[in-house]
C-alpha cells in the first residue's frame, strides 16, 4: 500500500546526516562546527555544575516518583519560567495575563503555538493566516508550521554583502504583510545567523507591527546564552510586552541549561492589557490543555524538575547565572581568537562579523564549494550554508580552523 508513489524517501535530516559523517571520520584533527549544542574546550559535551547539583539533591528526594504531570506540567516550572522570561515584577504576570504550558522543549513550544494559531487564529483577510519567518531561519520552523498547514511566508533578514541585518528589507516586508499576519520572531541569538536587531531596530520592528496589528510569536531558544546575561536576551520580549502587545513565547531550557535530550520547555501566551485579559488566558489555556492532551498528553518530568529546581532556589539560580558566564564567555573567547588568527593570516576578506555575530552561530560567508572543500580536505564539518557552530571551536582547534579556512577562501 505504501510504494514510493505514495511514500517515496525522504530525504535525511541534514544537520544530523552531519553529525553521523562525522562520527565516521576518523582523522584525529576533525572538528565539528555542525551541531548547536555547547562543547567545553576539550570538545566535550558539558554537564552544568548547577544541573549536576540540583540532579544531586532530586535523587536524594526520598519522596520522588514517576508519576504522570498535569496536561500543562509542572506548576512550579512553569511560574518560574514566565518570571524568568518576563521578568520578576512583571505587570503581565501581575496581572494574570500569562497562561503557560510546559512543553517538549523549544520545538514543542514553537508546535503548540503554531498549532493554535491554525486551529484559532482568525485575522481579517485569510491572506493574514500564515507565520511569517526570516530568511533564513531555524529550518525545523519550516517544517513544523507546514505540519499545522499553515503558510510559511518569509521577510529578509540576512544582508550577504554586510553579513549583518537586512534591516530595510525586513522592515518593508513586514510592512507590507497583509494586517494582523503572525511573525515569528528570534529573541536573540538568530540561528542560523548570529545576526540580532539592535534595541533602536527592535522599536522599529514593533512600531510597525503596531501599526499593521501583527502578532508576535518569539522563539527564544537562547536565553543567559547569547550574551550571558538573563535579562539583556530577553529584552526584545520584554520590550514588545510593555508595548501592550498580545503575544506568544516559545522558550527553550536546552542550551541554557545544558538540558538538551531532557525536552523541558515552555509556551506561554501573553493577553494584551484589557478588562478581559483574565477570561481571554483562561479560555485560550483552556484549548491549549485540549492540544497538548491530544498529542503528548503531558509533558515529560525529569529535566523540568531540574530546571524548577534551579529557578525556584537563589542559590542555586547565581550559580546557574555563573555557569551561563562560563559558556557565553567562552564562545565569545572563541570568536575573538578566531577573528585575530584570521587578522594574523592577512586572510582575504572582511572578517568582523565572526565578532560582531551573538550566539552559538556564525554565519561565515563560507559558500557550499568552500565548506566542501573543508570538509574532504581538512575534515572540518559545517552546514552546507556555512554556518559554524562556535561551540565547536577550542584553543586546541581554532588555529587549525583559522588555517583551513584560510586556505579555502584564498
Ligand atoms: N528555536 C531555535 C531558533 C533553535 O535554534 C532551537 C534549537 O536549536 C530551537 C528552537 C529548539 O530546540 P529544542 O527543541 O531543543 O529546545
Amino acid at each position: 500500500a505504501f510504494n514510493a508513489d505514495v511514500v517515496p524517501q525522504a530525504p535525511e535530516d541534514p544537520l544530523f546526516g552531519l553529525m553521523a559523517a562525522y562520527r565516521k571520520d576518523t582523522d584525529s584533527k576533525k572538528v565539528d562546527l555542525g551541531i548547536g549544542a555547547y562543547r567545553d574546550d576539550n570538545a566535550k559535551p558539558w554537564v552544568l555544575p548547577v544541573v549536576k547539583a540540583a540532579d544531586d539533591l532530586l535523587r536524594k528526594d526520598p519522596d520522588l516518583n514517576h508519576e504522570y504531570l498535569p496536561i500543562g506540567g509542572l506548576a512550579d516550572f512553569n511560574f518560574a519560567s514566565q518570571k524568568l522570561i518576563l521578568g520578576k515584577d512583571s505587570a503581565a504576570i501581575q496581572d494574570k495575563r500569562v497562561i503557560s504550558l510546559q512543553t517538549i522543549s523549544g520545538t514543542g513550544a514553537v508546535h503548540l503555538g503554531s498549532a493554535f494559531i491554525s486551529r484559532f487564529y482568525n485575522p481579517q483577510s485569510a491572506e493574514a493566516k500564515a507565520i511569517y519567518c526570516s530568511s533564513p531561519t531555524w529550518a525545523n520552523h519550516n517544517q513544523i508550521i507546514t505540519n499545522v498547514h499553515l503558510p510559511v511566508k518569509t521577510y529578509p533578514y540576512f544582508s550577504k554583502e554586510t553579513k549583518g541585518l537586512d534591516f530595510d528589507g525586513m522592515i518593508k516586508a513586514i510592512e507590507s504583510a497583509a494586517e494582523g499576519s503572525v511573525i515569528l520572531l528570534h529573541a536573540c541569538a538568530h540561528n542560523p545567523t548570529g545576526v540580532d536587531p539592535t534595541r533602536d531596530q527592535w522599536t522599529k520592528i514593533a512600531h510597525v507591527m503596531r501599526q499593521k496589528r501583527h502578532f508576535p510569536f518569539f522563539d527564544c531558544a537562547y536565553q543567559g546564552f547569547a550574551s550571558g546575561s538573563l535579562s539583556t536576551d530577553a529584552w526584545a520580549i520584554n520590550y514588545f510586552v510593555d508595548q501592550g502587545f498580545e503575544l506568544m513565547i516559545a522558550q527553550s531550557y536546552a542550551k541554557n541549561f545544558g538540558l538538551y535530550g531532557e525536552r523541558a520547555g515552555c509556551f506561554h501566551f501573553v493577553a494584551a492589557p484589557s478588562a478581559n485579559a483574565q477570561d481571554e488566558v483562561a479560555r485560550v489555556g483552556s484549548q491549549l490543555a485540549i492540544l497538548q492532551r491530544s498529542e503528548i498528553s503531558n509533558p515529560p518530568a525529569y529535566g523540568a524538575r531540574i530546571a524548577s529546581m534551579v529557578l525556584n532556589d537563589d542559590k542555586l539560580f547565581s550559580q546557574w547565572e555563573e555557569d551561563l558566564r562560563t559558556m557565553s564567555g567562552r564562545i565569545i573567547s572563541m570568536r575573538k581568537a578566531l577573528k585575530s588568527k584570521l587578522d594574523e593570516l592577512e586572510t582575504p576578506g572582511k572578517w568582523d562579523h565572526i565578532t560582531e555575530q551573538i550566539g552559538m552561530f556564525s554565519f561565515t560567508g563560507l559558500n557550499e564549494q568552500q565548506v566542501g572543500k573543508l570538509r574532504e580536505k581538512f575534515h572540518v564539518y559545517m552546514t552546507k550554508n556555512g554556518r559554524i557552530s562556535m561551540a565547536g571551536l577550542n584553543t586546541k582547534n581554532v588555529e587549525y580552523f583559522a588555517k583551513a579556512l584560510d586556505s579555502v577562501v584564498r
